[in-house]
């Protein structure tokens, strides 16, 4: 019997997401990280690390902005 992976989805070519950083006001491209769980990325400007969590099936959002 084959082992059932958790809700691992893959969506092809869309491994990034769009962020506005407010702190900075600059859009930038986050991207997945290695386990796919989060979308993280840094102000190009500040360094300031972001952290968006990919919920079950994935984010429908394709745009965020910092707080
Ligand atoms: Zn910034």
């Amino acid at each position: 019997m084959a082992p059932s992976p958790e809700k691992k989805r893959e969506h092809a070519g869309k491994s990034y997401l769009g962020i506005q950083f407010n702190c900075c006001n600059v859009y930038q491209r986050i991207y997945k990280n290695r386990h796919a769980t989060a979308y993280e990325g840094r102000c190009p400007k500040c360094g300031s690390y972001v952290r968006v969590p990919i919920g079950e099936g994935g984010s429908s959002q394709r745009f965020f902005s910092t707080t």
